[in-house]
């Protein structure tokens, strides 16, 4: 049986810290085994809130793509690209918005949550409000029937599905319409407690060198009742806790009850903490180290992966300019 499609992607945002590897990327790697897989450097996408400055997008277009790879994703089984270098994607992106009528994307919740959240960066521009448009189309020219998303991605998803349905009506059918596949992946807090994020300093990345992990893990917030290794602990409340949860849930019962009866003191289970982590790295900074010493390897994996999902995006126009006599 011939496997299904995936398109799934990421702005580039430079290193890539835990939080996305949790969240997506270690999900992506397992993909590779049942789905054929295309994964896009999301370079356009970036200019819809960054336009401003773009000088590091080349660096963190690399950079990424060094924990895509350290991390597992494989240029042999998957096609690894950049947005940019497949054309396809802005002529798609230009035609579907000849049919997307306004409406549908004024009501989009993110685009009013986020005008909201970056209140203090210009964003009131066409190419922000129509990047739901240009997501169509990165999913519609692969004819990709499956997308995996979060629960918050879902009305950008449905979205690619009306119009997906309404070229199909309009013209003749030529696209899928791309299905969710809903993945329950951990949602890892800063070590401050907070939302991970950069912005706020409080990231453990992919490429972190084990003394900065440790140093990291020790600084993690616990239970703040807790003073003693006696004191009956809670773990719900616990950073380090959630990070055994979304790491090593194998762990987690033993965890949990030696916490609650005081029997591990916050020293001790951060330091196995951070032993666990270092094992999930250690291959990503070895392979990391590996990548750093291979001049051009990463461009070279950009532009094998543009030439297997152009001819794709190519035929798909094809049908497309076809469909609508042009
Ligand atoms: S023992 Fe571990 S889980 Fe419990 S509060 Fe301390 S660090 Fe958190």
């Amino acid at each position: 049986m011939a496997k299904g499609r995936i398109l799934s992607g990421n702005r580039p945002t430079g290193k890539l810290h835990l939080g996305n590897f949790a969240g997506a990327l270690a999900n992506w790697v397992k993909l590779q085994d049942d789905y054929e897989c295309f994964f896009m450097v999301a370079d356009w996408h970036a200019l819809t809130t960054g336009y401003e400055d773009t000088s590091e997008l080349k660096n963190y277009t690399r950079q990424m793509l060094i924990d895509w790879l350290s991390a597992g994703l494989d240029p042999e089984r998957s096609a690894i690209f950049r947005q940019s270098d497949v054309k396809e994607h802005a002529e798609l992106h230009l035609l579907l918005s000849m049919i997307t009528p306004l409406g549908w994307l004024e009501r989009c919740p993110t685009y009013k949550e986020q005008l909201q959240q970056l209140s203090g960066k210009s964003i009131t521009n066409y190419g922000f409000l129509g990047y739901p448009v240009l997501m169509a189309a990165d999913i519609l020219v692969y004819k990709a029937d499956t997308v995996p998303v979060g629960e918050d991605q879902l009305p950008h998803l449905e979205l690619a599905r009306e119009i997906a349905r309404r070229f199909n009506y309009l013209y003749t059918p030529v696209f899928l319409e791309p299905q969710a596949k809903l993945s329950q992946v951990p949602i890892l807090p800063g070590i401050d407690g907070r939302k991970m994020s950069k912005s706020y300093g409080n990231t453990i990345a992919l490429s972190d060198p084990p003394e900065k992990v440790r140093e990291k893990v020790n600084a993690m917030v616990t239970d703040p009742q807790r003073i003693r290794k006696s004191d009956p602990g809670h773990p719900d409340v616990c950073t380090v806790y959630a990070y055994y949860k979304g790491l090593a849930p194998e762990l987690i019962d033993g965890r949990r009850q030696e916490c609650e009866a005081g029997k591990i003191g916050c020293v001790a289970c951060k330091k196995e903490l951070a032993n666990v982590l270092l094992e999930i790295l250690g291959p990503i900074h070895e392979r990391r180290h590996e990548l750093e010493a291979q001049p051009g390897f990463v461009e070279s994996v950009l532009e094998e992966g543009a030439a297997k999902a152009r001819p794709i995006a190519v035929q798909t126009m094809t049908e497309v300019r076809e469909a609508m006599r042009i």
